[in-house]
């Protein structure tokens, strides 16, 4: 997993967390990936949603793309499609995808690097593996995560955001073994480069075998831990995770100095994960507002969901540039 990779005792460290002033989160539930098809037929892992939605608050979606190996002429992205009232992050560690939108943001985007849309009031974008890719075959690996926007900024200007593989910020756990990378939020006073308009944290960490990594966590933000491949455990209570499942952390065992998160790589990988255990780490600040969905759009209520529908229909969510006139049709909403 290529990504954007760096030696860890090359970098800046973690603070060391106080074992017993640290209230370190318990492991509330453990999710395991359901595969979808999405697109024009691309296999996801889908962790969420298929659980209450409202223990991934203020995310709403991940979608593990890969890793797949794609012969040549397989690699498949979407077509036209609208979105508004959340944002939409796409983080690839191999290969590579391309974006373009209605705003003009667009590029393309391969190994470690993010696009971040904020779709707010009404965007249209197209998500494409690039020609080389679908020409050749490849490895290909990527997430693509939906965060919610509150009531208050459903309506912003769409924005895109392209974050490049060296904007990263790079972490090294407190032992200097493991490989934190900040695309956005922070960990202690380290920044991410990603704006966001939701507190979040978004990280990807590759663990050493064997290794530990606690992690400094705000305690108004909830919890999660995706598993991209190899295996481990989360918690002090070790739970066992592994490719494909999602932890949901809760409150701390303790009340302590702060939060903390706690996760360890098994001593022995799958050959297949590489160097080590590849983990998102994920977080922020819950909205706690209803949520009405329906293929691209996430309202609060179901007449912002009606009226969403007719202004896509209207051709108030911008306009398809003609030079790039789709090959199919963007009247299928039901896609990502
Ligand atoms: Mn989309």
């Amino acid at each position: 997993m290529p990504a954007v990779t760096a030696d860890p005792l090359t970098l800046p460290r973690l603070p060391r967390l106080p074992e017993a002033d640290t209230g370190w989160r318990r492991v509330a539930k453990v999710v395991t990936a359901q595969r979808h098809l999405e697109g024009e037929g691309f296999e996801v892992r889908r962790p969420f949603p298929g659980m209450d939605l409202s223990l991934a608050d203020p995310f709403l979606l991940l979608d593990h793309m890969g890793a797949v190996e794609y012969a040549p002429g397989e690699a498949k992205g979407t077509p036209w499609h609208p979105h508004r009232g959340f944002e939409t992050v796409t983080y690839i560690m191999d290969g590579a995808f391309q974006h373009q939108d209605t705003t003009g943001g667009g590029g393309l985007i391969s190994d470690g690097a993010t696009q971040w849309m904020t779709a707010g009031a009404g965007i249209q974008h197209i998500e494409q593996p690039p020609p080389e890719l679908v020409a050749k075959g490849g490895l290909f690996h990527g997430v693509q995560l939906w965060v919610n926007l509150p009531r208050a900024q459903k309506w912003v200007p769409p924005r895109y955001q392209d974050i490049e593989a060296r904007d990263v910020t790079l972490l090294a756990a407190d032992d200097g073994s493991s490989l934190v990378r900040v695309i956005a939020g922070s960990l202690g006073e380290h920044q991410g480069p990603g704006v966001t308009y939701t507190p979040i944290n978004f990280l990807h960490a590759t663990v050493a075998p064997g290794a530990r990594l606690a992690l400094p966590w705000p305690r108004e933000f909830n919890a999660l831990v995706y598993v991209l491949s190899g295996r481990g455990t989360v918690g002090v209570e070790e739970i066992a995770l592994d490719e494909g499942r999602l932890a949901v952390f809760g409150g701390s065992h303790q009340v302590g100095e702060q939060d903390g998160l706690v996760v360890r790589a098994a001593d022995r990988q799958p050959v297949a994960a590489g160097s080590g255990w590849e983990i998102l780490v994920l977080g922020g600040l819950p909205i706690r507002e209803p949520v009405a969905r329906y293929g691209p759009f996430v309202m609060n209520t179901r007449e912002e969901l009606i009226q969403a529908f007719e202004d896509f229909q209207a051709g108030r969510m911008g306009t398809v540039p003609a030079e790039r006139v789709p090959h199919r049709s963007a009247a299928d909403t039901s896609l990502t």
